[in-house]
């Protein structure tokens, strides 16, 4: 972490903020696209972009050379503004917008992922006989235990056979690629099951070789000691996953001369570790026994995560005299009793001193409710060490402008 342009941030600007991590992130990128790369020449990562929208990420990606990922039009719309070509953008999901139609017939890839969708698709491509719609089918993952997951087809049922064949009774539709994505199971056995049930699928429902698979995401991205610690098992690296996936594929296409392409959609796995918040200590308190200290951040700025884990913290201190505490819960803003950012932290503290949240990347800023206060601000290393706000604070009129007011203000 760049620890000193946290602080001088703190010097100089309001909290809470986030900070994010250009060269950690691109250092990443280029280690988990390598490695997948030196094993399998023709692999493509893929963005997730409701993990992390932020544009000034999203760029970087697109000149680091990867595609988009997306899942609803508002998504779309920013890929396309940031400049992607349709058949660099992957449209995914249960949900597609009305934009879906544009996508597929500026040569978009897209994944269906159930039948109603393949009936929107062939109408389409009805009233387009002239042009080529390529298709990918999202394949329904078993992932055990109690959990049926609600995505794509199932594989054998009559539902991936009917939309097979309403696809091969257009001429102009063919099926040329496999998706899938799991975002509940992220070790190396996960993954080397999900490929042996994509080759299934292939060997299913394709008599040439598909153009592409994607495996989506979940993989463990790098995380501090602190954070895999508390996974238990060890983490896999990027290398464990790249060889328990790729090599089964290559051998499966080892006879064949043209290779499919190999498809990942990572969201969490890139951007978690490189983005920081940052929040000062407003007050602390103890009520019978319970100590608590209230921030100008909230739980809703850090993600999914901060719930399932206890985020890697730093303190940077501002007060003069911090007090002893054996445990301290770390509270928000939200006036919400539920609103723990850390629970029961061994440190020294007093009201002044400012918090530094690790590994928030993933699902923070992208569902951060305006709830009471809207959005803080983003900062990133910039050119020669000087931070640049790639994110504004949310103001009122962000808020408030899409509400009618009966009185003219
Ligand atoms: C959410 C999602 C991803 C990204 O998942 P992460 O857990 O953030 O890595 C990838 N692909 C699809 C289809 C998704 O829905």
């Amino acid at each position: 972490m760049d620890n000193d342009m946290i602080v001088d941030l703190i010097e100089s600007c309001k909290t809470p903020f986030y900070y994010f991590d250009v060269e950690g992130f691109i250092e990443n990128y280029h280690d988990l696209n390598h490695t997948f790369q030196s094993i399998y020449k023709n692999y493509q990562l893929s963005y997730s972009y409701k993990t992390n929208y932020t544009p000034y990420i999203c760029e970087i990606v697109k000149q680091l050379g990867g595609y988009a990922e997306v899942v609803s039009d508002m998504e779309y719309l920013l890929a396309k503004k940031i400049g992607y070509e349709n058949c660099h953008i992957v449209y995914n999901g249960p949900a597609k917008g009305e934009l879906l139609e544009e996508h597929i017939l500026n040569g978009g890839i897209v994944n269906v992922d159930n039948y109603d969708e393949m009936i929107r698709i062939c109408k389409l491509a009805q009233k387009y006989p002239q042009i080529k719609i390529k298709l990918g089918l999202r394949i329904n993952m078993d992932v055990g235990g109690d959990f049926i997951s609600r995505f794509g087809f199932e594989l054998g049922k009559t539902e991936i056979s009917d939309a097979i064949r309403l696809a091969d009774n257009n001429e102009n539709v063919s099926i040329v690629g496999l998706h899938c994505h799991i975002s509940r199971a992220r070790g190396v056995g996960a993954w080397s099951a999900r490929t042996k049930t994509m080759l299934e699928a292939v060997k299913l429902y394709f008599d040439k070789v598909p153009e592409y698979i994607s495996l989506g995401s979940g993989m463990f991205g790098k995380m501090s000691e602190e954070l895999c610690s508390q996974f238990g098992a060890e983490v896999p690296s990027y290398r464990d996953y790249a060889e328990a996936v790729l090599q089964p594929i290559a051998e499966y296409f080892s006879e064949t001369e043209i290779k499919p392409m190999i498809l990942t959609e990572p969201g969490t796995t890139l951007v978690s570790r490189y983005v920081y918040f940052v929040t000062k200590v407003l007050n602390i308190k103890t009520i019978r026994g319970r100590n608590m200290a209230t921030t100008d951040g909230s739980f809703e700025n850090l993600g999914e995560i901060c719930g399932l884990k206890k985020l890697p913290l730093k303190i940077v201190r501002r007060s003069a005299n911090p007090k002893d505490y054996q445990g301290v819960d770390i509270m928000g803003y939200t006036c919400l009793e539920q609103d723990v950012m850390y629970k029961d932290l061994k440190c020294k503290l007093a009201s002044g001193d400012y918090l530094v949240f690790e590994n928030v990347g993933g699902y923070s800023i992208v569902s951060k409710p305006q709830f009471i206060k809207p959005n803080c601000a983003m900062y990133a290393t910039g050119f020669e060490g000087v931070p640049i706000q790639i994110m504004r604070e949310e103001t009122f009129e962000d808020v408030f402008s899409k509400f009618v007011f009966q009185q003219k203000l």
